[in-house]
């Protein structure tokens, strides 16, 4: 998925109007706590990293928002290598992928963490609660949660896909929804570019 780099200055409204309800949620959070979980800073991270964010431009993001909660040397200490893994800087020096829906929705949170995969971890009322934050038409939420009841993960999220991008028909030509959360991503900023 090749679309070019993404600048840390350009995150904010990407955030709002490209990233999938897994990554939104993850990045809203970071944003309330100024904190993630191991486990949220991999999926997130890994997903910044595949749509373009530099390692330098990650760095400065996690840590800006870190410490707003803690001191400059704990960062350091115990949270720069995480995201030099990710970017294949420390340990195995891998070129780690970001997560596929199916491994993100397989990962079960635990009450204080927050990855996973909104439309199975949040289903019910809460689901239903933070689509209608959203901003999405109560017909739309519904149709939503409804899928995500019956366990239609990634059906749910492609209807929240057309959701959040009017006049785009992502079902007819993605029959069984999204795959990866960086898919989501790319077919949104595609739908900007034209
Ligand atoms: Fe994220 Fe995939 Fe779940 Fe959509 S279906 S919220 S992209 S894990």
């Amino acid at each position: 998925a090749a679309h070019g780099e993404v600048s840390l200055a350009q995150l904010p409204a990407l955030t709002k109007r490209s990233f999938p309800l897994c990554m939104e949620h993850l990045s809203s959070k970071l944003h309330d706590n100024s904190h993630l979980k191991h486990q949220g800073r991999i999926q997130l991270g890994l997903f910044l990293k595949g749509i373009g964010l530099s390692y330098d431009e990650s760095l400065t993001f996690w840590r800006t928002l870190f410490l707003k909660g803690m001191a400059p040397d704990k960062f350091d200490k115990e949270y720069k290598y995480n995201i030099r893994y990710n970017y294949g800087l420390e340990g195995a020096k891998k070129n780690y992928t970001p997560y596929s829906c199916a491994k993100v929705i397989s990962t079960v949170p635990s009450a204080a963490e927050h990855h996973g995969c909104p439309f199975r971890t949040l289903s019910g009322e809460p689901l239903r609660a933070m689509l209608s934050r959203l901003s999405l038409k109560p017909t739309d939420v519904a149709r939503i949660a409804a899928k995500a009841a019956e366990h239609h993960y990634q059906v749910a999220c492609g209807l929240y896909f057309e959701a959040r991008h009017a006049g785009s028909s992502l079902t007819e030509t993605e029959m069984g929804g999204i795959t990866h959360p960086n898919q989501y991503f790319d077919l949104s900023m595609k739908f900007y570019a034209e």
